[in-house]
């Protein structure tokens, strides 16, 4: 049957918030002293806020086995939400209590800092909610010509030392490191998380495989088509739909990891087909990179496929697919041809329409339908397509502009389609 639900989504949200910090809040209630009975609530808030941005800490090392669970995107949700969230105990925490000296220098430097961050990365950081506020979005696309985003990860990572500072406040505190069960909790959970961050930057970097750039063909307006060979014996798993990070080490500019998704299926060759639009820097350099030049590849990531995987076999796919958007859904198509397929494929212009002659291929089988056109498709026009008994038997797959993916969630869930019949990824974070 198909499930119309994601559980795996709520339960990582109410371990997130409920269940972490509650062996912290345990163990502290069991040895605080009376005296300060009027700040337990805020100590408790200052608790919570700093588990929860542990946790944050983790999920940016972009754990492998979290985003096959939940995928990548929602993780970056999470780590946003949980962070302000955060912010906000923070600031009850510091109005609560009564503190003086180092505690209070090092517990307001590590506040003004997070606070400061956070303002700066809900505008330049935070494609999740950007992408949802017109006005954010626009902000970023004018300040962003100053602040680029490798620029913006840098200032992000400050975080970093906000974190460390609150942990030396807490250290600072005789009363509450005298509580031994809860100093040794705090200080395992904190030395865990650093050491998984410092292992994220600096030796996963080590393990990135390494394959070699096949060829670099511009297949339309602004758009290259990379296909790259990893190596033979790459551990890489990949399957349909996935994205990669991707980087040529000995290009200037082309060195920091950036995500693509994949367009081609996965297979034996051990090919992958990379399809980049120029939007910045690093996209619009990469049509000078020449062939055979050394490509850093880490993945795979996603959950296209797993996402059809945890649905019935027989279920019909539909594809509503914008603009670049499509590539993840290209290959997603090509490892699913056994399967009732049925696309609806759009470009802002005729030139936008990626692989014209790939869609006429596969319209050939009685099994896929593809409506392609430029210019939006109308509510009616794909809501009439639709298989019969779609609100029972059909799973979505949305790709494209964050504007378009997020019309057509809404329109199909007001008309009855449940939120685990839907899957998309977007293309910032
Ligand atoms: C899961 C996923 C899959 C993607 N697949 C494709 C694809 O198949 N084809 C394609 O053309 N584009 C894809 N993108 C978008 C692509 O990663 C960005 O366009 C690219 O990183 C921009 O880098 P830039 O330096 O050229 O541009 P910049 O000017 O630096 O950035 C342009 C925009 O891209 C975002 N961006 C920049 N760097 C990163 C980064 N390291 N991680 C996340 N977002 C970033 C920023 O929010 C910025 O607003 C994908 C993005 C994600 C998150």
């Amino acid at each position: 049957m198909l499930k119309r639900h994601r559980y795996s989504l709520g339960l990582f949200w109410l371990i997130a918030i409920f269940l972490l910090p509650l062996p912290f809040i345990q163990t502290l209630s069991n040895g605080l002293p009376s005296i300060y009975q009027s700040e337990y609530r805020a100590i408790y808030y200052g608790t919570i806020a700093y588990v929860w941005m542990l946790f944050a800490i983790y999920l940016s090392t972009k754990p492998k086995w979290l985003d096959r669970l939940i995928g990548l995107p929602e993780m970056y949700m999470v780590h946003g939400i949980l962070s302000i969230a955060a912010i906000v105990l923070s600031y009850l925490h510091k109005e609560g209590t009564v503190s003086s000296g180092w505690i209070k220098t090092t517990g307001d430097w590590s506040f003004d800092l997070l606070l400061g961050l956070m303002i700066y990365s809900l505008v330049f950081m935070a494609g999740w909610l950007t992408n949802r506020i017109l006005i954010l979005k626009r902000i970023k696309q004018i300040l962003e010509k100053l602040f680029k985003h490798e620029l913006s990860i840098w200032i992000h990572r400050l975080n970093i030392v906000a974190v460390i500072l609150a942990f030396i406040h807490v250290q600072l505190i005789p009363y509450v490191t005298s509580i031994k069960p809860f100093i040794y909790l705090f200080d395992v959970a904190s030395a865990v998380v650093l050491s998984c961050y410092l292992f994220s930057k600096f030796v996963k970097p080590l393990t990135y495989e390494q394959g070699m750039l096949l060829s670099n063909t511009t297949i339309a307006k602004n758009v290259q088509e990379l296909v790259i060979r990893l190596p033979r014996s790459s551990h890489i798993e990949l399957l349909a739909g996935d994205y990669v990070f991707m980087a040529f080490p000995d290009y200037r500019g082309l060195k920091e990891m950036h995500p693509f998704s994949i367009a081609n299926a996965p297979n034996e060759q051990q090919e992958i087909v990379l399809v980049i639009r120029g939007d910045g820097d690093f996209t619009r350099y990469l049509k000078k990179v020449p062939v055979e030049s050394r490509v850093n590849i880490d993945g795979g990531f996603g959950r296209y496929q797993k996402f059809l995987d945890d649905q019935p076999k027989d279920a019909n796919i539909v594809i509503l697919a914008g603009g670049i958007g499509v590539t993840p859904l290209l290959s997603t198509i090509d490892a699913n041809l056994n399967r009732n397929v049925k696309v609806f494929y759009t470009g802002h212009r005729k030139e936008d329409l990626l692989y014209a002659s790939r869609f006429m291929n596969w319209q050939k089988k009685d099994n896929f339908d593809c409506h392609i056109q430029v210019g939006r498709f109308k509510d009616g026009q794909v809501l009439n397509e639709l298989p019969k008994d779609w609100p029972t038997n059909t799973v979505f797959l949305i790709g494209g502009p964050s504007a378009m993916m997020h019309h057509w969630i809404r329109l199909l869930k007001n008309n009855g389609a449940g939120n685990g019949q839907i899957y998309y990824e977007e293309f910032s974070w």
